[in-house]
């Protein structure tokens, strides 16, 4: 049976996800960046909370895991580079790691750039990737820990999986990131589709996730940083892909 996927907003621009599994019953929250949203989410669905999947560090991803773990007594997943960072992880996991949610089963791939230890969660029979802040629509994370040659190996990952895959993100950020991605590449037709798309999303008061891999690849100026017309727009024409990662995403920290 096909995971079931429950989405809410929560804190200020982060989103909450829950994974379900029909058959056993088993809930995933993919993070947790607040108890009380958590709990109203499981309320809403009549689902009950099995495992937490962490994906990295922030206190946007984490401040709920003690709270929850403490009345549901659910495993708590963690990435293995950053498990002391967290509180009651236990379970660390690392690249190609297999984690079992009830029947579904995912796997790790390792992302790092966001944070040094920051991993994102694949359930490849649902087609579905929950990538924390390493991929948002049209952008993607800051680069806080790691560098930007890191950060761009770890977009190449997840831009690999096939294109009908739908990613999940820690953030509604995709509106800004539109208005970044036109100052990149004004004339690219699939991002301007993708305005108009988010923009009667945005005014129905839907989020914009989640989007998939292969519609992001057209517009998403973060993973064509090795299309020549892009490295040329950025004034970065013949160099090495993630230079021209590292030159866009130092404009958008300026934007
Ligand atoms: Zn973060
Ligand atoms: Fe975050």
């Amino acid at each position: 049976m096909p995971a079931q996927i429950y989405l809410f907003p929560c804190l200020t621009d982060n989103y909450g996800v829950l994974v379900h599994d029909p058959q056993s019953g088993a809930t995933a929250a993919i993070d947790a960046p607040e108890a009380a949203t958590v709990e109203a989410a499981l309320q809403k669905t009549g689902w009950k909370l099995s495992d937490i999947l962490v994906t990295h560090h922030h206190a946007d991803h984490t401040q709920g895991i003690a709270a929850l773990k403490q009345k549901h007594r659910c495993r708590v997943v963690a990435p293995r580079g950053e498990a002391q960072r967290i509180a009651n992880v236990d379970e660390t996991v690392g690249e190609g790691d297999a984690v079992r949610v009830g029947g579904l089963g995912g796997t790790v791939l390792e992302t790092p750039g966001h944070t040094a230890g920051h991993i994102s969660y694949v359930f490849p029979a649902d087609k579905l990737a929950f990538v924390g802040d390493t991929l948002f629509s049209i952008g993607c994370g800051r680069v806080i820990e790691g560098n930007p040659e890191m950060m761009w190996q770890s977009l190449l990952k997840l831009r690999a999986l096939p294109d009908d895959t739908r990613f999940y993100c820690g953030h509604e950020y995709t509106d800004a990131n539109i208005r970044f991605a036109r100052s990149i590449e004004p004339d690219n037709t699939a991002l301007a589709a993708r305005a108009d798309e988010v923009a009667k999303l945005r005014a129905a008061g839907k989020p914009t996730i989640p989007a998939t891999i292969g519609a992001e690849k057209a517009a998403n100026p973060f993973l064509r940083a090795d299309v020549p017309d892009v490295a040329k727009s950025v004034g970065h024409a013949g160099s090495p892909a993630w230079k021209v990662f590292a030159e866009i995403r130092e404009r958008k920290n300026r934007f």
